[in-house]
């Protein structure tokens, strides 16, 4: 074996213990995810108790609450009551363990890795919340995305990656921007946080830091997607009231409702594309 060939095995093996890594806590954080997602929005603390079915209120036992493998053991039903558990919570489980390993191969296993899987955490959390029936306090994009700019802005400092320092501070601004923008449009409706608008302030940090190319297809995806929204509910004369508060709006408004998370998700999606283009 030459010493080149040695060499990348080891760079092989490292990878793919990295991606092993990214796998287990990605799938730890979505479990945590789920328990954010149902208690944030209902006032109650993320820390205690411990987790409990959300109908016959019993505690859980520790192999009932291990990520993907507990809903298959106990096929998808309560141990005790047997009411269904939602495919939600493995589907959240898995997606943000993928979301995390396709993240640690953009960023080739680097510490860079840590913020992004921050930001896409911080993301997940604020779109789950707002599809349901309360709102995302602000308090969770604000908070995650602190964490996570923290995080980026000592990384990128200690390896001297200043656009992308720069980038993701002009970024996160812009989405600060954006956020309130939508939130002045929409002075009608009590739910200021509500259809994932304030996700753009996580994605524009993210998006920030991948460049202007990954910002501007972003921002592009993002207005163009809102725009057709605006014009599809033009007749109610509000982006998206929520449906609660007015009975006469239909389910039409509750799909769109949905929809305007969207293109947050699309712009991030579009904004990895571009930006694994670029990086890899
Ligand atoms: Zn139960």
């Amino acid at each position: 074996m030459t010493t080149q060939s040695i060499s990348s095995t080891t760079v092989m093996v490292s990878l793919s213990v990295i991606f092993g890594i990214a796998l287990v806590i990605g799938l730890l954080v979505g479990s945590f995810l789920n328990v954010v997602v149902y208690r944030i929005p209902r006032g109650l603390s993320v820390s205690k108790p411990r987790s409990f079915c959300p109908t016959c209120q019993r505690q859980l036992a520790w192999w009932e609450n291990l990520p993907l493998v507990s809903w298959v053991v106990l096929r998808g039903r309560c141990r005790t009551c047997r009411e269904a558990i939602s495919i939600r919570y493995p589907l959240v489980e898995a997606g943000t363990a993928g979301a995390f390993v396709l993240i640690a191969w953009a960023r080739h296993g680097s510490l860079m890795t840590i913020p992004y899987c921050l930001l896409v955490a911080t993301i997940i959390t604020i779109l789950l919340i707002d599809a349901g029936e309360l709102r995302s306090p602000l308090l969770v994009a604000a908070l995650g995305t602190a964490i996570a700019d923290l995080v980026l802005v000592i990384i990128a400092a200690a390896g001297s990656h200043w656009s992308v320092l720069v980038g993701a501070q002009a970024g996160t601004l812009a989405g600060i921007v954006g956020f309130s923008a939508l939130r002045r449009m929409d002075p009608g409706c009590d739910c200021r946080e509500g259809f994932g608008r304030s996700a753009l302030i996580p994605a524009g940090c993210w998006l920030g830091g991948l460049g202007l190319v990954a910002a501007g297809i972003g921002a592009g995806v993002f207005l163009a997607v809102f725009l057709l929204c605006v014009a599809f509910n033009r007749k109610s004369g509000k982006i998206a009231p929520r449906s609660d508060e007015n009975p006469a709006i239909s389910s039409s408004t509750g799909l769109l409702h949905r929809v305007i998370g969207l293109p947050m998700v699309v712009s991030v999606a579009l904004g990895t594309a571009v930006g694994l283009a670029v990086f890899a």
